[in-house]
């Protein structure tokens, strides 16, 4: 992902999705496999199992968002709408003008509105776990979820559809609990902060999309009772089982998240503008990827924020432009940050991630049976079930994987933070375009309203890209090539 999309909604991680937001979510900054909505500031979280988020934004770039960007950035037609013209005498400038201070400029970008919406969205990344864990809880202590498994029970005797009905009714009761601070952090701040003018209705739409699909994977697939059938079977390594298992569901859910999941919510085509697709078809070409693996998404009547993501697993790989971006970037900078999702793809991030997160995956599954055990020990008689293979632990197995993901975040930032750097490396070897990366990250800072300078110690707990700062200085400063040295990443021809 060039920036960090939006956290998953709270409802997608409070139900049972977070099953594969763990999956995901984990590999998620570093793969970036949802085009997610837009959130937060620039890390990529996403799940194959988590669509097309509930993209916050909306709209052509205007009003709110534009100012910012046309303010800082050294060329200010290039950031709005009307960008084929303004690209093209762009990339035909002569030679620039003496090197401007980015770093001052994407300071300067970021507002006091900016400022209070960044701090808004960093804090939402800490209460929203949080509040997920909660909603188990009660869940757990009001009674509803053993009530949810005795109307289950009911329906039939077949495990296959007590496991589905429960999960509609859970997946249901987690859509209204969480339904409050979903709005809030998906809707309502961001129209306050001018980043999307999408209607409610369509946002709600999307909204219960996602549940329908929820029930399609979980129940249906039936992910769950998959999951379910070893905790039965094997009290004690059980987590063993589901570790073991969690390479081949992810594996498939990235191959398949793009084909199958992602179209449900939003367009997918070639990209539409010829020059354009041209210079990118050559790019990728040049990187060693076919140029029929690069695709864009209408993200615009959903978020006037700008993106780009690398998605998929073998045949379904691809290299995604949000339709903001290519409408909002000039074409050199529209260059640079295919040449950076370009370094995903080629530096197999996407294996890396689902590698990690398998290994992670076994000790989280550990850590999660050995509390589980406990709880269920302690609470078994308020909770209405006592042992852990009653489908009614559920909402226990998902507030003990939250919680786990939540403590594993740290590291799982560092490691994304770390391919991030690397895929910039890469598409500055690839493109040599310095000026155009550092003019990039800034018109990113200010659409997305990013904190381009975090403290460290929140860079450390939410941030899975490197702070923007970091990143344009970087893109100033990286020149192998001019000192005649081979890149580190890209090497022409390889
Ligand atoms: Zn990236």
């Amino acid at each position: 992902m060039f920036a960090r999309p939006p956290r998953l909604p709270v409802r997608v991680r409070s139900s049972l999705q977070a099953l594969a937001v763990l999956l995901t979510l984990l590999a998620g900054p570093v793969v970036a496999a949802a085009p997610a909505g837009s959130g937060p500031e620039a890390l990529s979280r996403t799940a194959a199992a988590a669509p097309a988020g509930p993209g916050p934004g909306a709209r052509s770039g205007t009003a709110a968002a534009a100012p910012d960007s046309a303010a800082a950035t050294p060329d200010s037609a290039g950031a709005t709408p009307d960008s084929a013209a303004a690209r093209a005498d762009s990339t035909r400038a002569a030679t620039p003008p003496p090197p401007p201070d980015y770093v001052a400029m994407v300071r300067a970008n970021f507002t006091p509105e900016s400022r209070a919406y960044a701090t808004t969205l960093a804090a939402l990344g800490f209460i929203e776990p949080v509040y997920g864990i909660l909603v188990g809880l009660f869940l757990l202590f009001s009674g509803l979820s053993a009530r949810f498994r005795d109307i289950a029970h009911a329906m039939g005797h077949r495990i296959y559809v007590r496991v589905l009905v429960y999960l509609v009714l859970y997946l249901a009761a987690g859509f209204v609990l969480t339904f409050p601070l979903a709005f809030y952090q998906g809707f309502a701040i961001e129209h306050r902060y001018g980043l999307s003018d999408q209607g409610f209705s369509p946002w709600l739409a999307e909204q219960l999309k996602q549940v329908l699909v929820g029930i399609a994977f979980f129940g249906i697939v039936p992910l769950v009772r998959l999951a379910y059938a070893p905790i039965a079977r094997f009290p004690r390594r059980w987590w063993l089982v589901l570790a073991a298992g969690t390479l081949p569901v992810m594996v498939a859910g990235t191959l398949l998240q793009p084909v199958v999941i992602d179209p449900l919510f939003n367009r997918f085509t070639p990209l539409q503008d010829p020059r354009l697709s041209g210079e990118i078809v050559g790019l990728a070409e040049r990187a060693g990827i076919p140029g029929r693996r690069v695709f864009q998404v209408g993200r615009s009547a959903q978020t006037r924020k700008i993106n780009a993501y690398v998605s998929g697993f073998g045949v379904s790989q691809r290299i995604v432009l949000w339709d903001t971006t290519l409408r909002d970037m000039r074409e050199d900078e529209i260059l640079f940050v295919m040449g950076h999702e370009m370094g995903h793809y080629r530096l197999h991030h996407i294996w890396l991630g689902i590698a990690g997160v398998s290994l992670l995956s076994a000790v989280l599954f550990w850590l999660c049976a050995a509390i589980m055990r406990r709880a269920v020990r302690r609470w078994a008689g308020r909770w209405g079930f006592v042992h852990l293979h009653d489908i009614a632990s559920l909402p226990l197995f998902v507030a003990t994987l939250t919680l786990l993901s939540l403590l594993a975040q740290p590291g799982v930032n560092w490691f994304s933070r770390h391919v991030e750097r690397e895929a910039d490396a890469f598409g500055l070897e690839l493109t040599h375009a310095n000026d155009a990366a550092a003019r990039a990250f800034i018109k990113l800072a200010a659409q997305n309203r990013l904190n381009p300078d975090p403290p460290q110690w929140l860079k450390v707990s939410e941030y899975d890209h490197p702070a923007l700062v970091e990143r344009i200085r970087f893109a100033e400063s990286y020149r192998p090539w001019a000192a005649g040295k081979p890149g580190r990443y890209f090497r022409a021809g390889r």
